[in-house]
């Protein structure tokens, strides 16, 4: 698909009225916010539309509410926390309602330099089902759409897909735009070698990311549970690891299309193995096939060399998943290897995943990696090659 989408640096916001769709789907509990990154993240677009003359209103959904009003899930203390960070030289606003005259007139009443949020989205049944009347009631609010919710670009929703279609112009925001140019950098015309890294659970949810992958890298460095599918349909003893027999013929033509490609694709060579799924499991390494009754839990230290030297190598780096159970200490150092290793480097690395942005923040490398996405579906559906109806509505360049 083409990424080359018009930005704000297109639109001169003066007394105009900016539909910004933002990505404030932060964890809540009990009214307050776990982590508002998301929030934080909305900013510089916002800033810029408002130092532009412009208002906004900002728009996005919070947990699932399915098309009902959920006490719990209003915009409140998302609004709260925005006014908090634009601080109190900006006016930030917000309603109870998404789509009607309450929102309307609201938006209507919007001074330049103003911001209004209006309430989740995902309260109005329309949202998910792309509804055509819910695009055209938002779209009647305001003057330009803006799309900054990555996380959500790959959804066909009314806010993403609908509304971007039927209020012109359409365009980037500075958050969407980064993720674009990352994207550009590692596969438009990227510097080589080009490796990736993919962990986690299952080969089924990453065959098609696999496969996209081969046309465009050099080397893929494969960990996580995944790996075991490969290894057994290689007819490499497993014990208990994790396993997908029905995917064995895919994961057999992977390994062929990548020979056949040139692509050099590498598998773990030695396993962290554990006797249960447990943090307190007794654990040994193992060289090779794994015996019955021990299940791989972690790369191993060899392959841990193995990958880190070919990431030592690499010009380009692009990495989604995690090399074994992250999620229990014992089993997270080859994970945790792979985020040291591409912060001592000065490669170009885009990272993207909730394992693997955890690995990156609880190794506190955020500033030496070059590109941290938001998206997580969203990331996983760009590796795959889609074009995405969230970015391809925006108007093109
Ligand atoms: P994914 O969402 O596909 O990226 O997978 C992430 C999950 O894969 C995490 O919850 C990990 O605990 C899990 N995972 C990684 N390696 C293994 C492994 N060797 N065995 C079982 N689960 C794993």
């Amino acid at each position: 698909m083409s990424l080359a989408k018009q930005t704000l640096d297109s639109i001169d916001f003066a007394g105009k009225r900016a539909f910004v769709r933002v990505d404030f789907n932060v964890p809540l509990k009990d009214g307050v916010i776990g982590d508002d990154t998301r929030i934080r993240a909305a900013v510089p677009t916002i800033l810029a539309i408002l130092a532009s003359g412009g208002s906004v209103i900002a728009a996005s959904h919070l947990g699932r509410p399915k098309g009902k009003i959920v006490e719990d899930l209003h915009m409140d203390p998302v609004a709260e926390r925005l006014q908090t960070l634009l601080g109190s030289n900006i006016e930030v606003k917000w309603i109870h309602d998404v789509r009607g005259d309450l929102a309307k007139t609201a938006a209507a009443q919007l001074e330049p330099g103003q911001v209004l949020v209006l309430d989740n989205l995902r309260f109005e049944e329309g949202e998910t089902s792309n509804d055509s009347s819910m695009a055209a009631d938002l779209a009647s609010m305001a003057d330009v759409f803006v799309q900054d919710a990555f996380g959500t670009c790959h959804r066909a929703h009314a806010s993403t897909a609908g509304l971007p279609s039927t209020l012109k112009p359409a365009v980037a925001g500075k958050l969407l735009q980064n993720e674009i140019e990352a994207f550009d950098m590692a596969f438009g015309s990227p510097k080589r070698p080009v490796v990736a890294v993919v962990g986690g659970a299952k080969v089924s949810d990453k065959i098609v990311v696999l496969e996209s992958l081969l046309d465009k890298v050099d080397t893929v460095l494969v960990g996580g549970g995944m790996a075991y599918t490969f290894l057994a349909a290689a007819g490499i003893g497993i014990g208990n690891s994790l396993c997908e027999e029905d995917k064995f013929d895919v994961a057999r033509s992977i390994v062929e299309k990548a020979a056949a490609k040139g692509v050099e694709l590498l598998l773990p060579t030695d396993h962290l193995v554990a006797d249960n799924f447990a943090a307190d499991a007794n654990t040994q390494i193992i060289e090779g096939a794994l015996p019955d009754g021990w299940m791989g839990l972690d790369i191993g230290p060899e392959t841990t060399q193995t990958y880190s030297d070919k990431l030592r190598g690499a010009a380009t780096v692009v990495w989604n998943g995690p090399m074994g159970v992250f999620e229990l200490e014992p089993f997270s150092h080859g994970t945790s290897a792979i985020a040291l290793v591409l912060a001592e480097t000065d490669n170009l690395s885009v990272v993207g995943g909730g394992d693997s942005v955890a690995a990156i923040k609880k190794n506190q490398v955020e500033s030496r990696i070059t590109h941290i996405s938001t998206g997580g579906g969203a990331f996983l559906e760009m590796l795959e090659g889609k074009e995405l109806p969230g970015i391809a509505a925006l108007d093109g360049r």
